[in-house]
């Protein structure tokens, strides 16, 4: 789509064919950045969803049930390449239907799903099932498909967060049901077009669009589906892992985070300054990876907080699609209003706005759209509600420590456990101060590398499980031990 005022109406994906929901209802898609209504998405219920399913399930014992694993290697890369021909078409929709800068679309989500694929194609190529001899027996464990699987997400990063389940599940032969966020359809749309002219068979890759409380949750209730792999919130994530309780399936849950940055007055200051602005802002503070919680000590904080003030002023926001924009819009005006809130209830609770804290000056037509300033707030207590709370945009707020044990005394009182960045030259405290932290991942004088064979995945309330490399292939199977008797 290039034509920048077509409406497009995209269908749901199901069993090789696009197809309108069974309601015949369409909910508006609006590009953030000005309020134009850009695609009509539909509204499916229980009864799209059971269809995918019994496409899904058809699949599951038809051919692609005798594909080797070279073959759905091969096919995922054929998806690799032919999303990589089409990357441009995919930035512009990924930039129109989120907010997010081209740049951004371009360099990160779009070069991510690429390389997602490619990833689990060599992944499952030399992926390796276990076998333990033991005394008079030897135990080989086989690794097969769940069946049909549903896969969850977001709307912040849609195309990368979907190639991230989708990749790894087809890797392992399941069918898969997707069900992106209804705010940002259209990517996950254009991988079905994709998988479609690579030559997935028919109802392996199936796409039902709509409503979470309404798609997700029949998705999460039927007894058709073998697995649900969810990202997205907190509160969300004990929905569907309610849902999916009486039927036994598997879980996995990449949720919320309220992430420090730790900074020690001993790191290489100006390389800390660049890392910690792009841990705030990027894709305007909404990575679940983001660090909303910056943790400073006390020497340095005065310094720090005027670098990342001038950092964070000098970032180019407005027009999505301007080459040159760094900082886009939020990925909706409702999102926009919570982070407003939660802004004013930092003032409410004692914070200084150091920068930022209200919407740009923009004109026509990003005078409509969803865009708010990189703010810092100075003041709180690291116990504040403003301060603990994800707020998941580009709010970050600033506090002092004076002692290492404190600082991970302040990482840690916080409900979540995804990720932090612990910036210091002093790899023995580095070392030290990562083996304290409750999260799941730990960058050290870095933010957001990522080698996709690790363990990805929150502690506490930011999840369960584990995605990556053989994490997702063996979550995406079911191991069945053999054991053998040797005399
Ligand atoms: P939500 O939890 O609101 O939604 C995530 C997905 O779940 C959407 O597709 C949504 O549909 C769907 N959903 C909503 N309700 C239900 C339900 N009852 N049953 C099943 N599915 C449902 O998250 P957001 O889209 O607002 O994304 C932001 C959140 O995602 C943040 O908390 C962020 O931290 C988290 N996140 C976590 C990541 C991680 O790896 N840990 C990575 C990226 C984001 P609908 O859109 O229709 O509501």
């Amino acid at each position: 789509m290039t034509n920048r005022h077509a409406v497009q109406r995209i269908d749901n994906f199901v069993g090789g064919q696009f197809v309108p929901p069974a309601s015949t209802a369409w909910l508006p898609d609006t590009d953030p950045a000005t309020g134009e209504h850009i695609a009509d998405v539909p509204r499916s219920d229980a009864r799209d969803v059971n269809d995918a399913v019994s496409a899904a399930q058809r699949a599951c014992v038809g051919p692609w049930g005798g594909w080797t694993v070279a073959e759905r290697a091969d096919l995922l890369d054929r998806i690799a390449t032919a999303v990589q021909a089409r990357a441009e078409d995919l930035v512009l929709l990924e930039a129109r239907d989120t907010g997010k800068p081209l740049h951004t679309a371009r360099a990160v989500d779009i070069a991510r799903t690429v390389a997602n694929f490619r990833f689990f194609a060599g992944a499952v190529r030399h992926y390796s099932s276990d076998a333990h001899s033991m005394p008079g027996a030897l135990n080989y464990t086989l690794r097969r498909p769940l069946g049909v699987v549903a896969l969850i997400t977001p709307w912040n990063l849609p195309a990368y967060l979907a190639s991230w389940k989708i990749a790894p599940a087809l890797a392992m032969g399941n069918a898969v049901i997707c069900k992106p966020s209804e705010l940002t359809p259209l990517t996950v749309n254009a991988l079905a077009e994709i998988a479609h002219e690579v030559g997935v068979p028919d109802g392996v890759f199936n796409v039902v669009h709509g409503l979470g409380h309404e798609v997700g949750q029949a998705l999460c209730e039927h007894p058709g589906v073998k697995a649900i792999s969810f990202t997205g919130g907190t509160a969300t994530g004990a929905l569907v892992a309610a849902a999916a309780a009486p039927t036994f399936k598997k879980v996995s849950l990449e949720l919320g985070g309220k992430n420090p940055t730790i900074v020690f007055a001993d790191c290489d200051f100006d390389a800390t300054v660049q890392g910690v602005l792009r841990a705030s802002f990027s894709n305007q503070g909404q990575v679940c990876l983001c660090g909303e919680r910056l943790l400073v000590e006390r020497s340095l904080a005065p310094r720090l907080t005027e670098a990342l003030v001038r950092g964070a002023r000098a970032l180019r926001i407005g027009d999505p699609l301007d080459p040159d924009t760094r900082f886009g819009a939020q990925v909706s005006h409702d999102h926009r209003a919570k982070i407003e809130g939660y802004v004013a209830l930092a003032r409410q609770e004692g914070g200084t706005v150091e920068c930022g804290g209200k919407r740009p000056i923009l004109v026509a037509p990003h005078d409509q759209g969803a865009f708010y300033e990189p703010t810092i707030i100075s003041g709180l207590a690291s116990t504040a509600r403003a301060a603990t709370e994800e707020i998941f945009g580009p709010v970050v707020t600033i506090h002092p420590f004076d002692t290492d044990a404190q600082a991970v005394t302040m990482a840690n009182e916080v409900e979540y456990g995804l990720s932090a960045s612990v910036w210091t030259s002093n790899l023995l405290r580095a070392h030290r101060v990562a083996e304290q932290l409750d999260v799941g991942t730990v960058w050290v004088n870095t933010w957001l590398t990522r080698d996709l064979r690790v363990p990805f995945g929150g502690m506490k309330r930011s999840g369960l499980g584990r995605e990556g490399g053989r994490y997702s292939l063996e979550f995406f199977s079911e191991a069945k031990n053999v054991c053998i008797a040797l005399a």
